[in-house]
């Protein structure tokens, strides 16, 4: 059975929960190496789309991340708000008139993906939150180029965004805020990998139980 937007109130409630879970912890990462409102950007953005929950779960997929994408950016400030509404905006043009399997969705994605580095004049490596998208982006499309199954991809995605995110520690911030602290960013995972870490997992779960 293909996944339609009718999953999204459920996925809202999912990352809610897993960013009010973590937002302790998360804003003491942020608060390390950055101005500490990265919890509070996010929750502004999902209460946001919590509201348009049944509206979204209405439309067709392309529809539903154009209007996703709309409500993050005029619900959040920051540089995160910017950054997904711009993934999410160039989910909706990404995905126009493809195929939704998991083969269209990946190559969606890495395109959208695409279009975050260039607003965000970033990439790997950076200590951002393109250190578990663009990984996520990349595992999805090979394990849809071999045809795996649904759990095994979603388990992978789940690995290297937790590898992504790990990963931020040990580098040194060269965009956003924790850039400014140059060598002493190091030591820290950055907070919008860790959110990103987490909201990907979320939705693994999510989707792993709609599966079922
Ligand atoms: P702000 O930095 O404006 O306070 P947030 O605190 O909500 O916004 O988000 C900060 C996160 O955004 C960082 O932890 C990082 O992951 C991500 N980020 C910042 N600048 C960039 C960029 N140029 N490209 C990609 N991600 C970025
Ligand atoms: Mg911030």
């Amino acid at each position: 059975m293909p996944i339609t937007p009718v999953i999204f109130p459920e996925l809202v409630r999912a990352l809610i929960a897993v960013i009010d879970a973590n937002a302790d912890a998360v804003t003491e990462l942020d608060q390390a190496i950055g101005d500490g409102d990265h919890v509070f950007n996010l929750q502004r953005g999902l209460q946001a789309l919590q509201q348009h929950a049944d509206e979204i779960a209405a439309l067709d997929w392309p529809q539903a991340w154009q209007k996703i994408g709309m409500t993050v950016m005029s619900a959040v400030g920051g540089a995160s708000g910017s950054l997904y509404a711009t993934l999410l905006i160039g989910l909706a043009k990404s995905s126009q008139g493809k195929s939704l399997n998991v083969q269209g969705f990946s190559e969606a994605l890495l395109q959208a993906v695409e279009a975050v580095k260039q607003r965000g004049k970033a990439d790997v490596g950076e200590k951002t939150m393109l250190d578990v998208l663009v990984p996520v982006a990349q595992a999805l499309q090979a394990e849809a180029a071999a045809n795996s199954a649904l759990p095994t991809i979603l388990a992978r995605l789940r690995q290297v965004a937790a590898e992504g995110a790990e990963a931020t520690r040990d580098m040194v911030a060269t965009k956003g805020r924790a850039s400014f602290l140059g060598e002493r960013s190091k030591g820290h995972v950055d907070a919008g990998a860790k959110t990103a870490q987490l909201m990907i997992a979320a939705i693994a779960d999510v989707l792993d139980s709609a599966a079922a």
